[in-house]
């Protein structure tokens, strides 16, 4: 859990300290029974400055979307998010992140329902108003720029000359190689150490990290778009705006590598309780319980096994387990066999629903506008937006899950069969993905028999 404080010249007067704020927030965070990991405290003397930073803001919004803390209390909505940008960056997030919590000091939020969202984001539009006369002309300034496609980063762009708009050749290559790479399975990490052993560095001279990577890839700007306050610039009428630079990545590859990159398995997946990464890890499961089943290596034999643990958090009756390399080879050799005859797909479909999702987030910018045009209420915009969001929610989730499935089936390789031992695990583990969602064993008939296949019950997609 973080607690985040903010002190604001205009709140001083009142005696509001950064002591008195950790003490509230302690207080909230220890009734709710959250344990306090790490304070954030930005000093903010310019409180109606649009542009002024907030490093700790930032370094809270980094840790909740990484994993370091679970939740949020902060002493109240407008001291956590004033401009209605950063409640949307936190919004994503919690949307990334089930089971995240947020509480105030002052009011009774709940960023994981719609009903808050809604709550949350009337209180910072109308705070807002309050705060936004005397940074209007800077706000709109940018927002023209943004509009009109200039780029406006100081630093160049990674895959482009210090011009910011002429491609480099040789980064460029790089990073569709490695959206090639991350869409036929291999993790960040090792294109990441790949990249430093090349001696590549990030624009700023450093070496690359994971997650640098991973937030350079799903930036809207691979696919061209114009970036303001961190999410697409939008025209007047809410249409994208392409920024005045040829784009490293098309726009379907790049939104297949936001789907795959952004997937919450993804991170579940690619860490595991129980061991080393292994074939057919987070994919078998119990087939008494229905649990995921951890891997445990027979150190004497130095060979793995599936088993079915009992733990508190994920339930598992414990009663189930099986070889590791028998349950490896007998499901490569299913998965092959069943790809022996089938054709190899290189385009793929287009998402049936992608008209329905562009009418109703249409919709909801149409009552937006409106909204802050004065030409309806918020009595009238709200509801209405909190259910269309919600619909725009379940298509985004269902389209996300389908380009996952479809970057799996398009980039399987060709002759699988044949290169299938040159292929690292990740990839391998793609190619099983793309046509099993499980595995499920059921218990031996007897301790320790033979491998039987017939315990082995393949979910193919
Ligand atoms: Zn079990």
């Amino acid at each position: 859990m973080g607690l985040y404080t903010r002190i604001s010249s205009d709140t001083e007067g009142l005696g509001l300290g950064v002591g008195r704020q950790e003490d509230d927030t302690r207080t909230v965070a220890g009734l709710r029974g959250w344990d306090v990991a790490c304070v954030y405290q930005d000093n903010d003397y310019s409180a109606f400055d649009v542009k002024v930073r907030r490093p700790e803001f930032e370094r809270l919004l980094a840790d909740l979307e990484g994993g370091a803390v679970d939740g949020v209390v902060a002493y109240d909505l407008d001291r956590f998010a004033r401009q209605p940008a950063d409640l949307e960056r936190a919004i994503r997030i919690f949307d990334t992140r089930p089971g995240l919590v947020f509480a105030t000091v002052q009011q009774d939020l709940d960023l994981s329902t719609s009903d808050g969202r809604t709550m949350a984001r009337v209180m910072v539009a109308f705070a807002n108003k309050s705060s936004m006369d005397t940074s209007r002309r800077i706000k709109r300034k940018n927002l023209e720029l943004a509009q009109r496609g200039v780029p406006r980063s100081t630093r160049r762009p990674f895959g482009y000359e210090d011009d910011k708009v002429t491609i480099r050749p040789a980064e460029a290559e790089l990073v569709r190689q490695a959206a090639r790479d991350v869409l036929a399975g291999m993790g960040l990490h090792t294109i990441a150490r790949r990249w430093n052993e090349l001696g590549v560095r990030t624009p700023y001279g450093n070496p690359w990290l994971q997650s640098v990577l991973k937030s350079m890839l799903v930036s809207p700007r691979m696919a061209g778009y114009r970036i303001h306050q961190r999410d697409i610039a939008r025209d007047a009428e809410g249409n994208p705006v392409m920024a005045k630079r040829e784009p490293l990545l098309d726009v379907s590859t790049w939104e297949s590598l936001c789907a795959v990159l952004k997937d919450p398995e993804r991170t579940r997946r690619h860490t595991y309780t129980g061991g080393r990464k292994r074939l057919l890890s987070g994919l078998v499961r119990c087939g008494t319980c229905g649990v995921p089943m951890s891997c445990d290596k027979d150190f004497r034999r130095s060979i793995h096994t599936y088993v079915c643990k009992q733990q508190t958090t994920r339930g598992g009756c414990g009663t189930v387990a099986v070889s590791g390399p028998r349950m490896d080879e007998l499901v490569t050799a299913l998965v092959l066999r069943y790809l022996s005859d089938r054709a190899v797909v290189h385009e793929a479909n287009p998402w049936v629903d992608e008209q329905r999702l562009h009418d109703v987030t249409t919709r909801i910018s149409e009552l937006m506008a409106a909204f802050t045009a004065g030409e309806l209420t918020g009595a009238v915009v709200f509801p209405a937006v909190s259910k269309l969001e919600a619909q725009a929610d379940e298509l985004r989730e269902a389209r996300a899950a389908w380009l996952r499935d479809q970057a799996l089936i398009v980039n399987r390789p060709e002759n699988v069969a044949s290169v299938w031992p040159e292929l690292d695990l990740d990839r391998q583990r793609a190619v099983i993905e793309s046509v099993i969602s499980a595995v499920v064993v059921k218990p031996a008939a007897r301790k320790g028999g033979r491998f039987d296949p017939s315990r082995v019950e393949v979910v193919w997609r």
